[in-house]
């Protein structure tokens, strides 16, 4: 088993009294597999996909990678948010080399790991231009090559395609779908629309709100291939 959620609860406190975000939550997750969380907003999907990141502390159960205890962040892992996370002053290869910054490599090494991903997400034209210089979903791509520039174990992607205009979220479920097709990394995928889930899915958490819990979890087979 590589992600291992045994029976996690999870409170907020919200106007002088507790709130019940997760509930008794339990999911096992094997290496590889994309698993979709879905359902409505306000039903857990982010403060589950933080605790499993390590973002935000349970308050009971726990929460286990590879056998060990999540604690903090860890670097082998990698986050995707809706809002890209591009520093707008770098150019696009400088933008995919910072994670490969914390990474003993030459300049060179780092120089070319990161034109192999941003020629992965189709950039390698646009590799000196800056953020503001491109469409959402060019950013989104840049997002993605500079997450898979440091082979995460797990990528964890909150409603990455959100801001996105319906045409070019359908070419990003697509590319997302295609690169783990070819590399096989696990990812957590936050979304509320239900057909993202299906298309991009191994199976599919279904959670219900108040108190934050998984209704159902759905395998997927056949949708992909
Ligand atoms: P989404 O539904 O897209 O996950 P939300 O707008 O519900 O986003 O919440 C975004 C983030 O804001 C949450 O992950 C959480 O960290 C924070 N947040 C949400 N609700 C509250 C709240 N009532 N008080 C403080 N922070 C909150
Ligand atoms: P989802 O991602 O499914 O929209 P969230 O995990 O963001 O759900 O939030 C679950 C519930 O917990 C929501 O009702 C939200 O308002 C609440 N919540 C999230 N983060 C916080 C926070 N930091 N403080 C207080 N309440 C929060």
């Amino acid at each position: 088993m590589f992600i291992d959620i045994k029976d996690v609860s999870k409170e907020y406190f919200q106007n002088n009294s507790t709130f019940k975000a997760l509930d008794h939550v339990s999911l096992q997750i094997e290496k590889g597999e994309f698993i979709c969380l879905l359902g409505p907003s306000g039903c857990g999907k982010t403060t589950l996909l933080n605790s499993v990141a390590g973002f935000e502390k349970v308050n009971s159960g726990s929460i286990e990678i590879d056998g060990k205890q999540v604690l903090e962040p860890c670097i082998s892992n990698v986050t995707i948010f809706q809002n890209y996370g591009l520093l707008p002053w770098r150019s696009v290869q400088k933008n995919v080399e910072l994670g490969l910054e914390s990474k003993k490599l030459s300049k060179k090494d780092r120089h070319d790991i990161a034109s192999k991903y941003i020629d992965l997400v189709g950039l390698s034209k646009f590799s000196k231009s800056h953020p503001s210089q491109l469409s959402g979903g060019m950013q989104q791509r840049v997002a993605i090559a500079r997450a898979l520039a440091v082979d995460p174990e797990i990528i964890f992607m909150d409603e990455p395609f959100g801001a996105l205009d319906a045409l070019t979220r359908l070419k990003m479920q697509d590319e997302i779908s295609n690169i783990w097709e070819q590399q096989k990394k696990t990812i957590i995928f936050v979304t509320h629309d239900i057909e993202e889930a299906v298309f991009l899915a191994d199976r599919i958490v279904i959670m219900t709100p108040n108190p934050g819990k998984i209704k159902s979890i759905v395998s997927v087979p056949l949708a992909r291939k």
